[in-house]
């Protein structure tokens, strides 16, 4: 799992779907049986553009994913590819003899809205349209409403479609769909088709987020169930001649939301040649079919390529398939020569995470919480290094619900990433930006009184947690405030939804510190008493962060605010702590062998001439430096790679993007051969709480500057 999360189930169905609207205008099976043709093309390959829909909504539109960049750029894709689509089907436009027909204007604007200018291009608009009804509702409605309202537009289009025998039976509903088919050829469009799907993929992503799923085989038993009840469905409203067309069923909803569900099932790497490649298909088939037509004419073998419906649709697929292929590998190539390609395995220098150690993590500080209390996963600073993205969406599937960050950036990172749940921001926000806290739903920090005012007239509803200052001196309300705070909690745009306090010296067990840290405690349950005489209670109670825990397990909060231990490290080596709990490390730092050189005794390596060999000495080069997050002050033997399972200290200064390694003593070192600098390699094992110490800091900070240029591998996904 990684930033661009793989759902190759959805991957493959596109080029599936794509086949099924190919076979849906060639027919493949017209001439085997008439029965078996209106089966695939009129019922079986209806979930074809529904599946299209849902995938374009699963990767736009969930609950939190609000971000209006995303679907502007949907919009604008789109709108492109259908240009090009009505340019590419120009010539059969011209050839059918659609521009010398009556009202021309009208019907143009008709169809670029609702039923494109040829046939299959509908869904194009419908995509549109469709996506940013759906974009709207969810967000002015929220998802369960937003569905309810597309379910309302979709039965709509439902009775001016397969079921519009019955509608058209109906004196004023006659009238209505009368008025409505001057607009528009089919309600399939748009407007009464497109939206429901779309949330529908909204919702399936929402509940990836959660974490929550459809068991397999109970989508594997709905879809089949549901495919069987819509086949019996298009048969029987077929039967009594009740369609005007037949592209809409009331089975075709369940049916396409167990499919779905059994799609994203399927995770594996990205196959993104897949999708450029269905779409051209879509695009382009049309075209070809006319060219098979006009080749078999040229050719004289009408009787094989057109007679034969099932050679006819192979012959399309064919040509469709040759044409996209080349498309896929030209925008591969385009894409690779544009961005920034990472690939797999050849990485210079990489984080490995291990999310099963970080799971089992977030499991053991649960269970060492007191009952009631809820474990909130600080992740700032790219969750002190461990990358936001794969460390937020890990913990939410195992159900954590509560987050924290330093920066409304990263609030909104978060929510981006499709993140639910408590987002509470722990530093400052500019109180301008209380629209963006209201809109992606994050929780602010009120670290003073003066601030809390200002929040206050923005006239935003903000949620916040209030900050008391306990005798650290950084943020917050002064202990003895509670006048304060009683003014903040009648402020009418702030939303109050917790309390808490920050310890300063909770890692120490020095009795001073112990001291200290219980006047802090104590004075903040004071505090709270004093609010309470005023009849306030405010909901969410805090105060530990992982020392908090690890010293003053017995302290009864809400929640825990974890950081450093839920990556598995102490911050600082030996440290003594009360609860002694099974914590595994889930970052590993590695590079690799990229130059081995041989140096005489009496030379220097390095900026500074800092090293000098006193024998002959073989020399790794390794592409890491203080720019990947190592620190300049681990230079000169006080950092060691690990290399075959040996020690390897780093000669010389380390640089921003190289360091060198003596590896002298090692046999067989090669180029290409893994470096760790941080983790386990056989029976060595090198820890962040050693380095940090010898750079003379904590693991907090060595851990948290690995920020941007390293890349992240995963392990136990
Ligand atoms: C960073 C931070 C934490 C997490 O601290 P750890 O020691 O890493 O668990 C908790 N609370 C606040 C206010 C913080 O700034």
């Amino acid at each position: 799992m990684n930033d661009r999360t793989a759902y190759t189930g959805i991957d493959y169905f596109r080029l599936g779907a794509a086949l099924l609207v190919i076979a849906i205008h060639t027919s493949p099976l017209a001439s085997i049986s008439e029965g078996a043709d209106f089966f695939l093309t009129r019922i079986a390959a209806r979930v074809a553009v529904p599946f299209f829909m849902m995938a374009s909504g699963f990767f736009l539109i969930s609950q939190y994913a609000f971000d209006n960049r995303k679907l502007k750029t949907f919009l604008k894709k789109t709108a492109v590819i259908y240009g090009i689509s009505i340019l590419v089907c120009l010539p059969l436009n011209l050839y059918n003899g659609y521009f010398s027909g009556a009202h021309l204007l009208p019907k143009l604007l008709q169809d670029l809205i609702f039923d494109g200018t040829l046939y299959h291009l509908w869904y194009l608009p419908a995509s549109m349209l469709g996506a940013g009804i759906a974009w709207l509702a969810v967000r002015k409605l929220g998802l369960k409403k937003a569905l309810l309202t597309a379910l309302l537009l979709y039965g709509i289009g439902l009775f001016g479609d397969s079921y519009y025998g019955l509608a058209a039976g109906i004196s004023p509903l006659n009238g209505f769909y009368g008025q409505l088919f001057e607009v528009m050829d089919y309600t399939r469009n748009g407007l009464f088709f497109a939206p429901v799907f779309f949330v529908m993929g909204g919702m399936a992503a929402e509940e990836c987020a959660r974490g929550k799923g459809c068991p397999l085989q109970s989508a594997g038993a709905g879809f089949f169930l549901s495919f069987l009840l819509m086949c019996w469905e298009g048969t029987l409203l077929h039967g009594a001649g009740i369609p005007r067309h037949d592209s809409m069923y009331l089975f075709l909803l369940p049916c396409m939301y167990f499919l779905f569900r059994l799609l994203i099932a399927w995770r594996g790497s990205r196959r993104e040649g897949l999708r450029t490649c269905a779409l051209v298909l879509y695009i382009i088939h049309p075209v070809l079919i006319v060219g098979v037509r006009l080749g078999a004419k040229l050719s004289g073998l009408e009787k094989l390529l057109i007679e034969n419906s099932l050679v006819h649709f192979l012959a399309v697929v064919l040509l469709s398939a040759a044409v996209a292929v080349g498309a896929a590998a030209l925008s591969k190539r385009r894409k690779r020569n544009r961005g920034i390609s990472r690939v797999p395995g050849k990485e210079r220098a990489w984080i490995e995470l291990d999310l099963d150690n970080l799971r089992h993590n977030a499991e053991t500080l649960k269970k060492a919480m007191q009952p009631g209390c809820e474990l909130m996963a600080v992740l700032k600073a790219q969750a002190y290094g461990h990358g936001m993205y794969e460390t937020a969406v890990t913990l939410a599937r195992m159900g954590v619900r509560a987050f924290a960050v330093a920066t409304i950036e990263e609030g909104i990172r978060l929510r981006r990433y499709g993140i639910s749940g408590e987002i509470l921001i722990l530093g400052y926000t500019h109180p301008e930006r209380a629209g963006e806290l209201a809109g992606y739903d994050l929780t602010q920090t009120l670290i003073g009184y003066q601030y809390a005012r200002l929040l206050n007239r923005q006239r935003r509803p903000v949620k916040v947690h209030i900050k008391v200052d306990t005798g650290m001196h950084r943020l917050g309300f002064d202990k003895e405030d509670a006048e304060k705070i009683v003014r903040v909690c009648s402020m009418r745009n702030l939303n109050i939804q917790g309390i808490y306090t920050h310890l300063c010296a909770a890692d120490s067990l020095k009795q001073e510190d112990v001291g200290f840290t219980e006047g802090q405690i104590g004075s903040f349950y004071e505090l709270l008493g004093m609010l309470e005489e005023n009849g306030i209670s405010i909901p969410k109670v805090h105060i530990q962060s992982s020392y908090g825990l690890l010293n003053y397990p017995e302290l009864s909060c809400d929640y825990v605010r974890a950081g450093i231990a839920l990556y598995g490290v102490y911050s600082s080596l030996g440290a003594q702590t009360r609860l002694d709990l099974d914590l595994r490390p889930v970052l590993s730092l590695k590079s690799r062998v990229v130059l081995i050189r041989h140096i005489e005794k009496g030379e220097s390596v390095g900026y500074g001439r800092a090293f000098t060999a006193h024998r002959e000495s073989r020399i790794a080069v390794l592409p890491a430096g203080y720019g990947d997050g190592l620190p300049r002050n681990l230079s000169a033997g006080r950092l060691k790679a690990v290399i075959r399972g040996q020690s390897a200290p780093v000669v010389g200064r380390i640089c921003m993007d190289q360091l060198m390694v003596d590896i002298t003593g090692i046999e067989g070192v090669c180029v290409g051969d893994t470096a760790t600098l941080i983790g386990r390699d056989n029976k060595l094992q090198v820890r962040a709480e050693d380095l940090a110490e010898r750079g003379e800091s904590i693991t907090n900070e060595l851990l948290s500057r690995m920020g941007e240029r390293l890349v992240r591998t995963t392990a136990g996904a």
